[in-house]
């Protein structure tokens, strides 16, 4: 029931940039785990590795006891979802019903399936109805949310969330915070990246504290405690 294991991973850019040095991380199926790390940790360059965006990894990344690079478009897609921080990365077709739709035609599906999928996603995020609307007109917010929707139409195992509540206000920070959990409860593995020290403890059950290696892994109990 191992959803990630990742062993041994290095990374450089090719400017020499050393981004990830003898990554090990583990995460269960169900599990809520967070990343914490300061501004160039590696969590992006992680996550690209978690996704398979960069292939033929220099160490093992597993999803579901699959090397990631073994797994075709369509399944990688379906298996890890990731929501970049900036939703403006995420969104960049005319309506929020194309960017939705996006994931689900890419992986083959009929049009009526797109269908179910974005109206099921944009349903779950709370934005039913934001069909026809441009992305660009929405609040910040309501971006995010979107920009999540568009990640779980394509129905992913693993939810990758990069700095979820950054540049919130409080109270579409609090509805993000409660979406990921349920989420989390109906059963998708979920991995959320801040560097936020005072948020991310209370929202997860384990983390690793990664600054390009591992510096610390525990409960948010086991982890803080000292400090
Ligand atoms: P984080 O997501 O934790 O902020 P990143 O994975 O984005 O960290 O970056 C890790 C390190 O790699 C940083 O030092 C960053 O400057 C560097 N980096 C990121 N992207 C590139 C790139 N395309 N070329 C060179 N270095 C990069
Ligand atoms: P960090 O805390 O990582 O430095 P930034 O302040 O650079 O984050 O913001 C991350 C992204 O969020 C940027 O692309 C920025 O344009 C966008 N952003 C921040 N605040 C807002 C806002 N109120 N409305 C729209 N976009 C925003």
């Amino acid at each position: 029931n191992e959803a990630i294991s990742v062993r041994n991973l290095n990374y450089a850019y090719p400017d020499g940039t050393l981004a990830l040095k003898d990554i090990e991380i583990h995460v269960k199926k169900g599990e809520k785990i967070g990343i914490l790390g300061p501004n160039g940790a590696g969590k992006t360059t992680l996550f690209m590795h978690l996704n398979g965006v960069i292939k033929n990894p220099d160490g093992e990344v597993n999803i579901f006891n699959q090397d990631i690079s073994s797994l075709k478009t369509e399944e990688r897609i379906h298996r890890v979802g990731v929501v970049f921080q900036d939703p403006d990365d995420q969104l960049f077709m005319p309506t929020i019903f194309d960017d939705v739709a996006f994931g689900p035609i890419n992986m083959g599906l009929n049009k009526e399936e797109v269908q179910k999928r974005v109206s099921s996603a944009l349903k779950t995020v709370g934005l039913s109805g934001f069909e026809e609307r441009v992305p660009h007109n929405l609040s910040y917010g309501q971006k995010k949310r979107a920009a999540i929707a568009a990640v779980l139409s394509m129905e992913p195992d693993i939810l990758i969330l990069d700095e979820p509540t950054a540049n919130l206000d409080p109270r579409s920070k609090a509805e993000l915070i409660k979406l990921v959990n349920r989420l989390n409860s109906e059963g998708i593995t979920t991995i959320i990246a801040s560097h936020e020290v005072n948020t991310l403890p209370e929202l997860v059950d384990r983390i690793y504290i990664i600054n390009r290696e591992i510096i610390a892994e525990g409960t948010p109990r086991e982890i803080f405690s000292n400090w």
